[in-house]
């Protein structure tokens, strides 16, 4: 039975706004007619992925590391805070692996006094990699994880762990607190950066180019990937849903990197291009094997599940990324 109830003409607050999915989201809110205003250090995001909103009535952004506590930004009598704030590709948190920690946990202290002091709903986007390499498939949300805590991803993968026991601790603490976890497995479309070495844009980027695709590893390893619109609407039943527990939002549908490297190639061949070789180079430490969502929980608790297949997402990504290079 779906616990989700729409909410209409709220007063919205989303970090990360200049993101990849921040910047959908902000969209999607817009259109519900919502008011919305978006935070974001651009770090990683950049204003343009919002230019069209310049003159929106209702939309504002600003420019803020959440990393600081909120005091004089005016943002007393919002009603929902997404937090979508923190670098979210390897070669992006692992720049600085220490304001990678401090997004994680003193991001989400903050908007938690925030949310505390103003009786604001909090929904807080935790990731598929507080599974780490994981020894149980497909991971449902019972699952504890198996992760590497002294490493070179563990400023993610435990940064966005403690950001989950933050929450958890708060909800203990202050049971009238609203608190909302999504734990988002691997997603992709539109608006995801060339450069940022995520393997979707990476393979799409150097096959587009011309370029042999680089498969880190044997190709062997899986993953499964979520359209963008598919993972947006989860995080919106679940903002929307009474449920206090992590949810799942990914896509199942579970494929080998080989295979997927495979499915761009012919695509983009299909678009008239040269059909681009695919390379090998070693495999980065901790990189885990095998990645798919149990998403149960989300079928029954927000009667969500994802309605894009792949191929039909990455016609979407890939025209993007061409208007792009044009
Ligand atoms: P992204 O890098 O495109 O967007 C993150 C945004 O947060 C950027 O605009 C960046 O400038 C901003 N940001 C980073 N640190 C900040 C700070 N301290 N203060 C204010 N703004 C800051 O990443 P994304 O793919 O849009 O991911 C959004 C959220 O979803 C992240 O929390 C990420 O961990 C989570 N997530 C994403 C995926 C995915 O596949 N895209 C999967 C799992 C979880």
């Amino acid at each position: 039975m779906a616990q989700f109830e729409e909410v209409t003409h709220s007063k919205v607050l989303v970090t990360g706004a200049a993101g990849f999915l921040g910047s959908h989201l902000v969209d999607f809110l817009l259109k519900k007619g919502h008011q919305v205003i978006g935070i974001d250090s651009f770090q990683t995001g950049s204003p343009a992925k919002l230019e069209h909103l310049e003159n929106h009535p209702k939309f504002k952004l600003i420019s803020h590391n959440i990393q600081t506590p909120f005091e004089g930004l005016g943002l007393e009598n919002i009603d929902q805070i997404f937090n979508l704030a923190c670098p979210a590709s390897p070669i992006h948190y692992q720049k600085d692996p220490i304001s990678t920690l401090k997004t994680c946990f003193q991001g989400i202290e903050n908007i938690l006094e925030l949310a505390k002091a103003n009786d604001i709903r909090v929904l807080h986007t935790s990731t598929s990699e507080v599974y780490g390499d994981p020894q149980v498939h497909p991971q449902p949300e019972s699952y504890w994880g198996n992760v590497n805590p002294f490493g070179a991803r563990s400023c993610y993968d435990e940064g966005k762990r403690v950001a989950e026991a933050l929450c958890y601790a708060y909800q203990e603490k202050y049971p009238d607190l609203q608190i909302r976890i999504a734990r988002i497995f691997n997603t992709y479309g539109p608006r995801m950066a060339h450069s940022d070495g995520r393997v979707v844009s990476s393979f799409i980027g150097d096959a587009l180019a011309g370029n042999p695709i680089k498969i880190t590893g044997d190709g062997t390893a899986t993953r499964s990937f979520q359209y963008i619109t598919d993972c947006i609407e989860g995080l919106y039943r679940l903002m929307n849903s009474d449920y206090p527990a992590p949810v799942n939002i990914g896509n199942p549908g579970e494929f080998t990197i080989r295979e997927f490297a495979e499915i761009i190639v012919d695509m983009v061949a299909e678009l008239g291009m040269p059909k681009v070789p695919i390379t090998y180079l070693p495999r980065p430490a901790d990189d885990p094997n095998t990645r798919k969502p149990d998403i149960t929980r989300a079928k029954e608790v927000l009667g969500w599940e994802p309605t894009v297949n792949l191929k039909d997402g990455l016609v979407e990504t890939i025209k993007w990324h061409m208007e792009q290079s044009k």
